[in-house]
């Protein structure tokens, strides 16, 4: 179901067209608080069902703070928070990486010293910066051996309930790296993520490849999407992933100004390729993807263990990753969330907010002191409350959206000598065209 720009939709209309257990999930479900907490729009298993548009409060009451969702993030003029770590960060990128010099957009004819002074990872795949750039290496691995990272990108997406329905019952936790943007679109699927207890780090306001960003525009990208996710589940992330794996020096700068460890990836899966525009990978290829990583956690890693990149960016990579999901646990002797990977038991800024360290999570032991919990009767903390998520969803705006209304594109290869990133801005332009009339609507 599309929009439809010439007919205009009630809020008693849209009422009307949410399936009853929508309208069930939308209201408060004890007196107790910590259920308006984590109201989910459906349970419905449908893509349709569970992409119907909703209006939520607390995304209405903080948008005039932030920037338009799917455009390049810059400082929101009265933000002088913002304003005042830029200018902190800002200096330090002038006196450690001036000389890095903003991607073009196109790198055809673009001439890059191939010693690679900025260790641009889409050059050839740099994750450790000279000591004199002051900023740790870049995770791409786990310590454990035998164990898998499992990491999903570009959520939330609204049609997600399959997925995390399995995850829930597999007890099986997954880091999130989320979109500013999706965030916005769709925040009780955002806050639905860190009740389940999935860890969730930073994925960019517009995902878009960063390296090719304004200082400014880069730093507002993160800022403003972790900012997001403290307003609208209301924990501050510690972790991002660039969009395509897209950094240098002068980005890594950034994050680290902003506290957030950049995180890439050493198995790739290419989900989202196999229904990319002009793409040369099948779904068959995609599935050759997984069983090389199914046959990898039988037969490799043995001194370290690995972090998969999957998305749930369409409802074909969602399903993809729920089918191999079964084969990549019995594979792999772990499958953790990263947090456990690398014993992070405070992975936010809120100390009161812990997570299960490795052998905690592998033993079975999911609980946590905040909301991440597995059970939903568990005991929500005072910093989870403090989000916009605390308040109550209502159920009053127009429209619809698909069940791809997220950002689809990210990752290039890491064997390719220059990413291509019109490629990826193709994949993004449909979802903002279509989640920038809603915003607009709203
Ligand atoms: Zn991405």
């Amino acid at each position: 179901m599309r929009l439809s720009l010439a007919a205009p939709v009630t809020a008693a209309g849209v009422l009307a067209l949410l399936p009853l257990d929508a309208l069930a999930h939308l209201r408060p479900r004890s007196c107790d608080g910590h259920e308006l907490l984590i109201p989910r729009q459906t349970d419905s298993l449908d893509p349709t069902a569970q992409c119907q548009y909703y209006n939520y409060q607390p995304v209405q009451d903080i948008k005039a703070k932030y920037p338009t969702i799917w455009t390049t993030a810059t400082i929101q003029g009265s933000d002088t928070e913002a304003q005042t770590l830029f200018s902190q960060i800002n200096a330090t990128i002038q006196q450690k990486a001036g000389s890095v010099v903003i991607k073009p957009a196109s790198t055809a004819g673009y001439s890059y010293d191939r010693s690679d002074p900025d260790c641009w990872w889409t050059w050839q795949g740099c994750t450790k910066p000279a000591d004199s750039i002051g900023v740790a290496a870049d995770l791409i691995d786990v310590p454990e051996p035998h164990t898998l990272g499992l990491t999903i990108d570009d959520g939330p997406n609204c049609s997600q309930n399959a997925l995390y329905e399995y995850l829930r019952e597999q007890k099986q936790r997954a880091t999130m790296f989320f979109i500013g943007s999706n965030i916005f679109g769709w925040p009780v699927q955002a806050i639905q993520a860190h009740k389940d207890g999935h860890e969730i780090c930073v994925h960019t306001w517009s995902h878009q490849p960063m390296t090719t960003l304004t200082n400014e525009q880069a730093f507002a990208e993160l800022y403003y999407t972790r900012k997001a996710i403290k307003d609208i589940i209301g924990v501050t992330p510690k972790c991002w992933r660039p969009p395509q794996g897209d950094v240098d020096n002068r980005i890594r700068l950034i994050a680290a100004g902003l506290n957030l460890t950049t995180i890439i990836w050493n198995l790739e899966t290419d989900d989202w390729r196999a229904q990319a525009v002009n793409s040369t990978v099948s779904e068959a290829d995609v599935d050759n993807n997984y069983q090389k990583i199914v046959d990898q956690g039988k037969n490799n890693f043995t001194t370290h263990g690995g972090v998969v990149l999957t998305h749930q960016s369409t409802n074909y990579t969602m399903s993809t990753l729920l089918k191999w999901l079964p084969q990549l646990k019995s594979a792999w002797t772990h499958v953790v969330p990263l947090a456990s990977a690398y014993n992070w038991t405070q992975p936010y800024v809120e100390t009161d907010v812990t997570y299960p360290d490795f052998n905690a999570y592998i033993s079975g032991s999911t609980s946590s002191s905040s909301s991440s919990s597995s059970s939903s009767t568990a005991p929500s903390s005072s910093t989870t409350g403090s989000g916009a998520g605390a308040n109550a969803v209502s159920a009053s705006g127009s429209g619809s959206a698909t069940g791809t209304a997220s950002a689809a594109a990210s990752t290039t290869s890491r064997s390719a000598a220059l990413r291509t990133p019109d490629l990826d801005l193709r994949h993004i332009a449909p979802a903002s065209l279509l989640l920038g009339i809603m915003y607009a609507l709203l």
